[in-house]
């Protein structure tokens, strides 16, 4: 009897400890294969979670992680693609929201990366997300030491590749977006790392704004990737930027996948449209 009571108390203390993670989407740590998007661009995340690796002979630039598991998961998609995770130099995220986050602070400490992030970003991997406007007053992932602070219009240079900062707030107060010019085949490509503006469910905008000045970040997100020139997209979710209708595991590599330019400005725009039928929903 004492037994059989302990397994039931044990079985709850489980099921509780799971909840938040049956939560998550099942695509955040579902594994993809890596595969290549265009030129030095890799994504090397799970089915549904932006994670991107920029190469260079001089060591490579690694965008985003998935959950705090997820290190295996990269680790095996870099090899895949013919690279290693310790030859990471640089960390960069496109928003400090644990599914992006969770595991720099691991990476970080394999490859004796350094961690750059914007202002507001790097507050809050400092403190695990413990400052988040929205999800915070809790640490939601593993905080991680930023080393070096990029602004708006600021280009990381790494072994011949150049890559523009471009701040993409609102999503989080310091979202970034990256842009980047590729050669291949001939033709110069406009290639954008996008970090879209989707408003988390509670968030507010103008009444009561989750954090001050939210809805004039988001508008200006709007108003800059409308004007970004775009040939290439991914986003930091895969279903963000149609990864999985444009891409079959084990498909050739060809640079034409992802080229969509009316794809990225139809996202913009549907995002913006739902940002601006909240704010009027909000006011009325
Ligand atoms: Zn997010």
């Amino acid at each position: 009897m004492f037994v059989m009571r302990s397994t039931l108390a044990l079985t709850c203390l489980l099921l509780a400890a799971a909840a938040p993670l049956a939560a998550q989407p099942e695509g955040w740590t579902r594994p993809f294969p890596g595969h290549r998007v265009i030129g030095n661009l890799y994504a090397v995340g799970p089915y549904d979670l932006g994670v991107f690796l920029i190469t260079s002979p001089e060591g490579h630039i690694l965008i985003n992680t998935g959950l705090e598991n997820s290190t295996p998961l990269i680790r095996k998609n870099i090899e895949s693609v013919g690279f290693r995770l310790e030859d990471v130099k640089i960390l960069l995220t496109m928003q400090s929201h644990w599914d992006h986050t969770a595991a720099l602070a691991e990476i970080k400490e394999i490859a004796g990366a350094e961690m750059w992030a914007t202002a507001d970003d790097a507050r809050v991997l400092e403190d695990g997300g413990f400052s988040d406007p929205h999800f915070g007053g809790k640490e939601s992932f593993k905080p991680v030491k930023v080393d070096r602070i990029v602004a708006d219009g600021e280009v990381i240079e790494l072994g011949g590749t150049r890559l523009t900062v471009v701040e993409t707030p609102g999503h989080t107060e310091g979202s970034s977006s990256y842009v980047m010019k590729v050669r291949e085949g001939g033709r110069e490509y406009d290639v954008a790392i996008a970090n879209m503006a989707t408003i988390n469910r509670g968030k507010r905008l103008a009444v009561n704004p989750t954090y001050a000045g939210v809805a004039d970040d988001f508008a200006e997100t709007f108003r800059k990737q409308k004007a970004l020139p775009v040939d290439v997209w991914v986003a930091a979710h895969g279903g963000q930027y149609g990864l999985h209708e444009k891409y079959k595991p084990g498909q050739a590599y060809d640079p034409a996948t992802f080229v969509d330019p009316q794809g990225f400005r139809a996202a913009v725009e549907h995002y913006e449209k739902l940002y601006l039928e909240q704010l009027a929903a909000e006011r009325r």
